[in-house]
């Protein structure tokens, strides 16, 4: 035998199958992954959101310029490559690009207001941790050209319902950064007493205090924490218009019913941010990863990256996290077999084939035997597909055209025709069509 071949560090395989349990670290299904991403393309698209795909590879300069120098994601932790002369770069998250296509398409010109999502793979070179990978799934939304606070809300509660729909546990948080007219003197603010306290606070935070001190507060050190929670707090240098738009979005989600929590801690890594932040985080079930979704408005970007003076807001949620906590509660969207048909013969398997065929033509998922075993061996196989039906075809039932269908969880048996088979299948169903 060859030797084999691992997949690469901090990715991971979803498979449909479970090939291992660990506790700390549950086998995810795409079965999983299904809910959460069926879920989202049925509901973005009822708030106006269209599904955008833009390339995984992006010219380095676009993350670069567009989500800030002195971040951990283009600090340190981004896959870039020279491509003959070219450096390109795996887009470790996906606003950037976004921003990059509506400028490159001139999208104002067509649609100023306009509103996308996308779903798709995001890399970063992290720590793998249960709930930090390398590669990982993105699904957010952005919407160009509103200024707010309207938008703002029905984000907060667009996200909202999805992650009730989905049944998880999880917080809302939301804060505000100020902008470009009074964020500058918070951070001089912040930055004086950060320098006061620096020897208390862990290596990384004590270069952030310089670069990006506004980092600082979100550090998950206890020591930082410690120190983050008697830091001049935003709210007391904003300016008016900050101060308007802020209450603006909290009134909007207490009218639309919408829970949050005002949390003055909550900032966003990425430098591109104004105004509204918002945080979707796990109540239980994630430890210390335990953010679903992060999001904001980034007012400066798209003038940023060469485009018209566009305002912008959106999110982004971690599918697996997502998916983690659905398979924990034992969630999932999976097809299962309506019908198990096991022929017992030669005859029996070319009929069988045929009667698949209708069933799926019928929108009825089916499934045949390929193996030739006895009618209780074939039964135990339905039972493991979660098969709802069995059929067991015999030269007899051939002959006569009648069979017995099984039910499997209550044992019942219905008599049925072949030749109507699935419109008989589909009445017992109740399914599609
Ligand atoms: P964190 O504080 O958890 O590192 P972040 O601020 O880096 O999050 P964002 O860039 O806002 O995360 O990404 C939005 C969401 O994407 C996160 O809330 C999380 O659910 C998910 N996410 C981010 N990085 C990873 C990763 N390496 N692996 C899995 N999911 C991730
Ligand atoms: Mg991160």
């Amino acid at each position: 035998m060859s030797q084999k071949i691992r997949g690469v560090k901090g990715t991971r395989d979803v498979l449909p199958i479970d090939t291992y349990v660990k506790d700390e670290d549950p086998w995810v299904r795409v079965g999983h992954y299904h809910l959460v991403e069926q879920s989202a393309r049925d509901l973005f698209p009822l708030y106006g959101y269209r599904e955008a795909r833009t390339p995984v590879l992006e010219r380095t300069e676009l993350f670069v310029r567009g989500i800030g120098e002195v971040t951990d994601i283009v600090g340190k932790e981004m896959y870039t490559f020279d491509d003959r002369g070219e450096s390109v770069t795996l887009r470790p998250e996906n606003t950037a690009s976004l921003v990059r296509a509506y400028v490159e398409h001139n999208v104002n010109q067509q649609e100023p207001e306009t509103k996308w999502w996308y779903a798709g793979p995001m890399f970063r070179r992290e720590r793998q941790q249960r709930g930090r990978y390398r590669q990982f799934t993105q699904i957010g939304i952005e919407a160009f050209g509103s200024p707010g606070p309207r938008i703002d809300a029905e984000q907060v509660e667009l996200l909202d319902r999805w992650l009730r729909v989905l049944g998880v546990p999880f917080e809302m948080h939301l804060n505000t950064l100020g902008d470009a007219s009074c964020r500058p003197k918070y951070r001089e603010a912040l930055q004086a007493y950060l320098r006061s306290r620096a020897p208390e606070l862990c290596e990384d935070c004590q270069k952030r205090i310089e670069t990006n001190p506004i980092r600082v507060l979100d550090c998950k050190n206890p020591k930082c924490q410690e120190v983050a929670a008697a830091a001049p707090k935003m709210e007391q240098f904003l300016c008016e218009p900050c101060k308007v738009h802020f209450a603006g979005v909290q009134e909007m989600l207490q009218r639309l019913g919408v829970p949050f929590v005002v949390d003055p801690k909550l900032v966003r890594g990425l430098d591109y941010y104004t105004r509204t932040t918002y945080e979707a985080i796990a109540t239980s079930g994630l430890g210390a990863q335990s953010t679903l979704a992060g999001g904001g408005r980034y007012d400066g970007l798209v003038k940023d990256l060469g485009g018209p003076d566009v305002p912008g807001i959106g999110f982004a949620a971690g599918v697996e996290r997502l998916a983690l906590l659905l398979a924990q509660e034992g969630k999932e969207r999976a097809t299962r077999p309506v019908v198990f048909i096991a022929p017992l013969g030669d005859a029996e398997a070319a009929r069988a084939d045929q009667l698949a065929q209708q069933l799926r033509a019928a929108g009825l998922a089916a499934e045949v035997s390929f193996r030739k075993s006895n009618p209780g061996n074939q039964l135990k196989r339905a039972d493991t597909l979660g098969a709802r039906f069995a059929l067991v075809l015999g030269d007899q039932e051939l002959k006569s055209d009648r069979a017995k269908l099984k039910e499997l969880k209550t044992g019942a048996q219905h008599e049925v025709t072949l030749s109507g088979f699935a419109d008989e299948v589909r009445k017992l169903t109740g399914g599609p069509r």
